[in-house]
């Protein structure tokens, strides 16, 4: 640690499609800006480069001032600079329009909109005379940048470069990572056991010798119970029964749901396949019936299955009105009294390259109730089955897992976890002190990516 921080401070030149708060869609957004954050505590110099899109939340950048505009084949791009939680961006507005969509994906053309982002973006730097160490780039979305800077810009004079690219996802545009990884000088995906899964994939096989499997972390100041807008009192390990009555109480009334001391299971998901949305559908029908409560957040991408839960919402609204509520929509400040007021968070992943959701609900004493996949397996330790392999890690069981992806599965983990909390409230109670204690943040992810970094600078 001491040796790291010792070491001249980089230069971190993110170039990412995604960046929590302003745009997010998923944890890519959140890992650009908590990673982003943790390094630049370590003392490095962070920047990162994003499109100026229509949708961008503005009240959440501050300082936003033009830099400048320069040409890139035949169009102008216009240069915004500001800062977002704390880290300087860019924000690239080529003039034409091609971020002015309404959306960050979901456009026919979306590789053609990236794919001159992730060139502008390399010309923005020759241009702007920047010497970055590191150029990291994420999942096909930003991938060009590594085969455009090796082809083309390393000859213009930004050289010194090593780029390094992560994969998020390697389900979404697997040719367009297959490139990256071979051009990258450094590879990574965000957890062990997801770069295991994923090695004998035609796009990762190949490269295994530059390709590392590192956690992500949570940013514990933008999850934080003890200072946090959205939840009615605030909290840490050592009044968590308190604070999570109370903002379990706030959830009921908010959502109109029974206000009763009931064991509360908590989704908060994009509903799509992965999410292992027959899982999710016979979790909520199998907490009803234990008499719990249950409260899903998640939005579909896919109409389809929008409206297959929505259905879903009309039948348990009029047969259950006062123990299920599902809300179908993206709502950041819900979520978090979601993940303050629930007992346990459920994340049934079909595949889960890392998972942030169960990571969150630790940090807010809930207790997550995961499929043992990908992240999910490095994080989620069963507290009947895990004994052992959590004590490797240094760490106390936190959850309830399962194998298999039918009901069989979700039952196994689900009726455990409710007759805890049913039998055994003290010992209960115990465990959402203890994972809320437990560490997921940056701090040890951020040791292993600054590893990675010096390693890329040190090739030739
Ligand atoms: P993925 O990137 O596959 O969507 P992650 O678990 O890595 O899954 O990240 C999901 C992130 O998005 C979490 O921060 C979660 O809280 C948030 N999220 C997902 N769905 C919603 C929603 N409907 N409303 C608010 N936040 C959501």
């Amino acid at each position: 640690f001491g040796g790291i921080v010792k070491e001249p401070p980089m230069h971190i030149v993110h170039i990412a499609v995604e960046m929590a708060p302003i745009a997010k869609v998923g944890g890519l957004g959140d890992v650009v800006t908590s990673l982003s954050r943790a390094v630049q505590d370590l003392n490095h110099n962070v920047d990162i480069i994003l499109p100026k899109y229509d949708c961008l939340n503005l009240s959440n950048v501050k300082d936003l001032q033009f830099h400048k505009s320069y040409f890139w084949s035949g169009t102008e791009i216009k240069v915004w600079h500001g800062k977002v939680e704390g880290l300087s961006v860019y924000f690239l507005e080529p003039q034409n329009g091609l971020f002015w969509v309404g959306c960050v994906y979901g456009r026919a053309n979306d590789a053609e909109r990236f794919g001159f982002f992730c060139h502008a973006a390399l010309e923005f730097l020759l241009q702007n005379g920047s010497h970055p160490d590191i150029i990291h780039c994420h999942d096909w979305s930003s991938a060009p940048v590594a085969w455009l800077f090796k082809e083309q810009y390393t000859h213009y004079g930004l050289s010194k470069a090593r780029v390094v690219f992560t994969i998020h996802n390697l389900e979404f545009g697997a040719n367009l990572i297959g490139k990256a990884m071979a051009y990258a000088d450094k590879a990574t995906t965000v957890s062990p056991t997801y770069s295991r899964e994923i090695a004998g994939n035609h796009a990762v096989a190949t490269h295994l010798h530059k390709f590392h499997g590192i956690i992500n972390g949570i940013d514990p100041d933008i999850w934080d119970p003890f200072n946090d807008n959205s939840i009615p009192v605030p909290y840490t390990a050592e009044n968590v029964v308190e604070g999570k009555r109370a903002s379990k109480e706030a959830l009921q009334q908010k959502l109109g749901l029974k206000k009763a001391d009931l064991p509360l299971v908590g989704v908060i998901t994009r509903l799509t396949h992965q999410k292992g949305i027959h899982l999710i559908k016979h979790a909520i029908w199998r907490t009803l019936e234990r008499g719990g409560q249950v409260v899903l957040l998640g939005s579909a991408p896919d109409h389809r299955i929008q409206n297959d839960f929505v259905n879903l919402a009309n039948q348990l609204h009029s047969s259950h009105n006062d123990r299920a509520r599902l809300c179908l929509a993206y709502d950041e400040p819900l979520s978090h009294l979601i993940y303050a007021g629930a007992d346990f968070i459920l994340v049934p992943s079909i595949f889960e390259p890392c998972g942030l959701t169960q990571l969150t609900a630790m940090r807010y004493g809930s207790i997550p109730i995961v499929r043992k996949t990908g992240g999910l397996y490095d994080t989620v330790f069963d507290v009947d089955n895990d004994k052992d392999r959590a004590q490797v890690q240094g760490l106390e069981p936190n959850g309830f897992s399962f194998d298999g992806a039918d009901a069989g599965g979700v039952d196994y983990a689900l009726n455990r976890a409710i007759s805890a909390w049913y039998d055994g409230r003290e010992w209960f109670n115990t465990l959402c002190k203890t994972v809320m204690e437990q560490d997921w943040s940056w701090n040890r992810p951020a040791l292993d990516y600054l590893e990675l970094y010096h390693a890329a600078c040190k090739l030739e």
